[in-house]
């Protein structure tokens, strides 16, 4: 399919999981088109902005340009005012979203991707002709567009998913009601990220430093949904930035949301697959959702062009994106989320606990792996289904 109102694929959000899903498609010979519904993709910065540096090469040339910081160190601090230190095992980042979201779409756009921001997806309509329509509206003016393919990239908000008739919605205490600040005049090291955990400084979650120099950071916290009525999250922010930065100016604020569950039972639909936020692809336990966005979108383009070749886009021929993510990160996400709650949700005295017993690793050869391992410890079924992921798996943290 190639004129203005018909395309092989129409991406649904302008993200990371919508741009590589798009770029890939097109990469793979399709005709593609990307609607955002806001001005700029990347804006607002709803992240704290971190990523691992491994394999993102697979996706993009690392530009200083959207590097804030190298990140060389994480510290761990336990409600009594302990810290652990890690050294990180691969290089990480602070991004400049912004930035990096644009050059994402830079890359799909190169590669024959049409994308259009202001472009507000309302709904969807199924033709007899195995194709869907999609109704949106432009710069306020309605219209549509045909395609055999919707990839549905668009995060936490998705209402996609449920068109096509799939079960999308999160339990409470599977919502990381987040707040986050730009902060200025402070001092930070901007070579090391902070975490903060405690049932006072932020439940269920934790709060986080993210330097981006040394003088400004993205400072934000998450707390488990299902704790937001007792107390907001802006108010644990507030308290937090307070003490810890008495002289801080604020100057940017954004409030979301981060799907810290498993993936979707169901991401594929006939004519549909589900990417990023909008299949809750994030890490249960660390809320990063970044590249995992990325892996998914890459399956997902893959897949259409794979489908179209074949002439048949029913549920059935979208199935290898789910069974691909599956192995990629689907099994890893869900023995992540069974021991979240031992994660985030455990007492202070168990956190001082288990910072007392890796206070003595050396920074250098201490690891995720070794920090779970003390948090599942005396839990023989978690410890059993640990073992069994890893050999399943083959998870590194
Ligand atoms: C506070 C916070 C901190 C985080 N920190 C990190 C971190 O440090 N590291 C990390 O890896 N991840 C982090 N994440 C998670 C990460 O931001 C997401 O997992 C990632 O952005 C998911 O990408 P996506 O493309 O699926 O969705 P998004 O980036 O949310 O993109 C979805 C896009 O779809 C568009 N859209 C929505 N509806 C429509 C519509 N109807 N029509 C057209 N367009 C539409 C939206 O405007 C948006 O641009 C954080 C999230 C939050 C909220």
């Amino acid at each position: 399919m190639t004129n203005e109102n018909q395309f092989d694929v129409v991406v649904v959000g302008a993200g990371p999981a919508g741009s590589v899903s798009a770029r890939f498609a097109a990469e793979n010979g399709l005709s593609v088109l990307m609607l955002e519904r806001d001005r700029e993709p990347g804006i607002p910065v709803r992240c704290a902005e971190g990523i691992s540096g491994g394999g993102l090469e697979t996706f993009i040339n690392i530009d200083k340009r959207w590097i804030a910081s190298e990140i060389t160190a994480a510290r761990l601090y336990t409600p009594d005012g302990n810290m652990l230190e890690m050294k990180s095992e691969v290089k990480g980042y602070v991004l400049e979203r912004r930035i990096f979201d644009s050059a994402l779409c830079d890359i799909a756009c190169n590669k024959g991707v049409i994308m259009k921001t202001k472009s507000n997806v309302t709904g969807m309509q199924r033709n007899n002709d195995h194709t869907v329509t999609l109704f949106y509206k432009f710069l306020g003016e309605e219209r549509q567009v045909k395609c055999r393919i919707v990839i549905g990239a668009d995060g936490i908000e998705s209402r996609v998913g449920r068109w096509f008739g799939l079960k999308t919605n999160l339990k409470l205490e599977d919502i990381s009601t987040s707040v986050q600040y730009t902060i200025n005049n402070i001092k930070v090291d901007r070579h090391v990220i902070s975490f903060f955990f405690g049932t006072k400084i932020a439940p269920g979650g934790y709060v986080w430093i993210f330097p981006k120099s040394e003088t400004s950071a993205n400072v934000g916290v998450g707390i488990a949904g299902s704790f937001a009525s007792h107390k907001r999250a802006q108010e644990y922010l507030d308290e937090f930035v307070c003490a810890k930065f008495p002289n801080a100016s604020v100057s940017y604020i954004v409030y979301a949301g981060i799907p810290i569950a498993t993936t979707l039972p169901n991401i594929i639909a006939d004519n549909l697959m589900l990417v990023g936020d909008a299949a809750h692809q994030v890490n249960p336990i660390t809320g990063g959702g970044i590249k995992q966005a990325m892996i998914a979108g890459k399956i997902a383009g893959e897949t259409a062009a794979e489908a179209i070749r074949k002439d048949d886009c029913s549920a059935k021929a979208l199935k290898p994106y789910s069974q691909k993510w599956e192995k990629a990160l689907g099994s890893k996400h869900r023995f992540m989320y069974s021991i979240k709650e031992k994660v985030l949700y455990a007492s202070d005295e168990r956190l001082n606990k288990i910072s007392e017993m890796c206070k003595n690793m050396p920074p250098d050869q201490f690891t995720l792996t070794d920090l779970f391992k003390q948090v599942i410890k005396g839990d023989p079924k978690l410890i059993a289904d640990m073992a069994k992921a890893f050999v399943v798996s083959k998870i590194n943290f």
